[in-house]
Protein backbone atom coordinates (compact mmCIF):
# COMPACT_ATOMS: atom_id res chain seq x y z
CA UNK A 1 0.00 0.00 0.00
CA UNK A 2 2.85 2.61 1.01
CA UNK A 3 4.69 1.61 -2.35
CA UNK A 4 1.87 1.81 -4.60
CA UNK A 5 1.04 5.54 -2.38
CA UNK A 6 4.60 6.20 -3.08
CA UNK A 7 4.17 5.49 -6.81
CA UNK A 8 1.63 7.59 -7.31
CA UNK A 9 3.09 10.56 -5.93
CA UNK A 10 5.92 9.99 -7.75
CA UNK A 11 4.04 9.24 -10.73
CA UNK A 12 2.73 13.04 -9.85
CA UNK A 13 5.91 14.31 -9.90
CA UNK A 14 7.28 13.40 -13.09
CA UNK A 15 5.40 13.51 -16.68
CA UNK A 16 6.56 10.14 -17.81
CA UNK A 17 3.74 8.40 -19.42
CA UNK A 18 4.26 5.23 -17.82
CA UNK A 19 4.44 5.76 -15.06
CA UNK A 20 1.87 8.61 -14.80
CA UNK A 21 -0.75 5.26 -16.32
CA UNK A 22 0.97 3.51 -12.69
CA UNK A 23 -0.18 6.42 -10.63
CA UNK A 24 -3.71 6.56 -12.27
CA UNK A 25 -4.26 2.79 -12.15
CA UNK A 26 -3.22 2.99 -8.90
CA UNK A 27 -5.30 5.41 -7.68
CA UNK A 28 -8.45 3.17 -9.39
CA UNK A 29 -7.05 0.80 -7.34
CA UNK A 30 -7.98 2.37 -4.25
CA UNK A 31 -11.34 3.78 -5.29
CA UNK A 32 -12.34 0.30 -6.14
CA UNK A 33 -11.24 -0.51 -2.84
CA UNK A 34 -13.40 1.89 -1.03
CA UNK A 35 -15.72 0.75 -3.46
CA UNK A 36 -16.13 -2.28 -1.65
CA UNK A 37 -16.63 -1.23 1.80
CA UNK A 38 -20.25 -0.31 1.29
CA UNK A 39 -23.71 -2.42 2.73
CA UNK A 40 -25.41 -3.84 -0.27
CA UNK A 41 -29.16 -1.87 1.09
CA UNK A 42 -26.71 1.36 0.68
CA UNK A 43 -28.19 5.26 -0.55
CA UNK A 44 -27.45 4.30 -4.25
CA UNK A 45 -28.72 1.03 -4.13
CA UNK A 46 -31.90 2.08 -2.65
CA UNK A 47 -32.26 4.90 -4.97
CA UNK A 48 -31.26 2.14 -8.24
CA UNK A 49 -34.12 -0.43 -7.05
CA UNK A 50 -36.45 2.39 -6.50
CA UNK A 51 -35.33 3.15 -10.01
CA UNK A 52 -35.76 -0.42 -11.42
CA UNK A 53 -39.21 -0.34 -9.46
CA UNK A 54 -40.35 3.02 -11.09
CA UNK A 55 -39.29 1.49 -14.60
CA UNK A 56 -40.94 -1.58 -14.63
CA UNK A 57 -44.55 0.16 -13.22
CA UNK A 58 -44.11 2.71 -15.99
CA UNK A 59 -43.60 -0.85 -18.55
CA UNK A 60 -46.82 -1.93 -16.84
CA UNK A 61 -48.57 0.94 -17.35
CA UNK A 62 -46.66 1.33 -21.57
CA UNK A 63 -47.71 -2.20 -21.76
CA UNK A 64 -51.47 -1.94 -21.32
CA UNK A 65 -51.80 1.25 -23.00
CA UNK A 66 -50.17 -0.14 -26.10
CA UNK A 67 -52.91 -3.06 -25.71
CA UNK A 68 -55.80 -0.97 -25.03
CA UNK A 69 -54.51 0.15 -28.99
CA UNK A 70 -54.91 -2.87 -30.21
CA UNK A 71 -51.11 -3.55 -30.51
CA UNK A 72 -49.48 -7.50 -30.12
CA UNK A 73 -47.29 -7.96 -26.45
CA UNK A 74 -44.25 -9.45 -28.26
CA UNK A 75 -42.30 -10.50 -24.97
CA UNK A 76 -44.78 -12.25 -23.61
CA UNK A 77 -48.28 -13.36 -24.43
CA UNK A 78 -51.22 -11.71 -25.42
CA UNK A 79 -53.09 -13.81 -22.53
CA UNK A 80 -50.47 -13.23 -19.59
CA UNK A 81 -50.40 -8.93 -20.14
CA UNK A 82 -54.66 -9.03 -20.24
CA UNK A 83 -54.47 -10.94 -17.07
CA UNK A 84 -53.35 -7.69 -15.34
CA UNK A 85 -52.97 -9.36 -11.93
CA UNK A 86 -50.33 -11.92 -13.28
CA UNK A 87 -48.56 -9.18 -15.56
CA UNK A 88 -48.11 -7.09 -11.89
CA UNK A 89 -46.88 -10.37 -10.62
CA UNK A 90 -44.54 -11.01 -13.47
CA UNK A 91 -43.30 -7.03 -13.02
CA UNK A 92 -42.84 -7.46 -9.70
CA UNK A 93 -41.12 -10.67 -9.83
CA UNK A 94 -38.76 -8.80 -12.36
CA UNK A 95 -37.53 -6.25 -9.97
CA UNK A 96 -37.09 -8.72 -7.03
CA UNK A 97 -34.71 -10.85 -9.94
CA UNK A 98 -33.01 -7.54 -10.59
CA UNK A 99 -32.40 -6.90 -6.93
CA UNK A 100 -31.46 -10.52 -6.19
CA UNK A 101 -28.82 -10.50 -8.98
CA UNK A 102 -27.04 -7.12 -7.34
CA UNK A 103 -27.15 -9.18 -4.44
CA UNK A 104 -25.36 -12.06 -5.54
CA UNK A 105 -22.67 -9.33 -7.26
CA UNK A 106 -22.31 -7.55 -4.41
CA UNK A 107 -21.92 -11.05 -1.92
CA UNK A 108 -19.23 -11.94 -4.75
CA UNK A 109 -17.20 -8.83 -4.93
CA UNK A 110 -18.37 -7.43 -8.52
CA UNK A 111 -19.85 -3.86 -7.42
CA UNK A 112 -19.79 -2.62 -10.06
CA UNK A 113 -21.78 -5.30 -12.00
CA UNK A 114 -24.22 -5.14 -9.11
CA UNK A 115 -25.01 -1.41 -9.94
CA UNK A 116 -24.91 -2.05 -13.61
CA UNK A 117 -27.87 -4.64 -13.08
CA UNK A 118 -29.96 -1.95 -11.88
CA UNK A 119 -28.51 0.53 -14.51
CA UNK A 120 -28.80 -1.07 -17.47
CA UNK A 121 -31.87 -2.59 -16.10
CA UNK A 122 -33.68 0.73 -15.87
CA UNK A 123 -32.22 1.98 -19.18
CA UNK A 124 -33.75 -1.13 -21.21
CA UNK A 125 -37.13 -1.04 -19.35
CA UNK A 126 -37.33 2.69 -19.86
CA UNK A 127 -36.54 2.34 -23.72
CA UNK A 128 -39.17 -0.20 -23.80
CA UNK A 129 -41.81 1.71 -22.51
CA UNK A 130 -41.43 4.60 -24.70
CA UNK A 131 -41.57 2.69 -27.51
CA UNK A 132 -44.49 1.37 -26.33
CA UNK A 133 -46.15 4.61 -25.93
CA UNK A 134 -44.82 5.29 -29.53
CA UNK A 135 -46.23 2.76 -31.05
CA UNK A 136 -48.78 3.60 -33.52
CA UNK A 137 -52.54 2.20 -32.70
CA UNK A 138 -53.47 -0.20 -34.88
CA UNK A 139 -57.37 0.16 -34.84
CA UNK A 140 -58.11 1.02 -37.92
CA UNK A 141 -59.44 5.06 -38.42
CA UNK A 142 -63.22 5.49 -37.75
CA UNK A 143 -64.40 6.30 -41.11
CA UNK A 144 -65.57 9.32 -41.50
CA UNK A 145 -69.51 10.11 -41.31
CA UNK A 146 -70.90 12.30 -44.08
ZN1 LIG B 1 -21.62 -3.92 -3.37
Amino acid sequence: MTFGWALGVYAQETPSAPQAKQGASDSAATETFKATKHPFWDGTNAWLFAGVGVSRTLDYFSTLNMRARGRQEILLSNDIVDNHAAFAAIEAAGTGVSIGASYLFHRTGHHKLERWTSTTHISVTTMGSVRNYCLKTAHAAPPATP
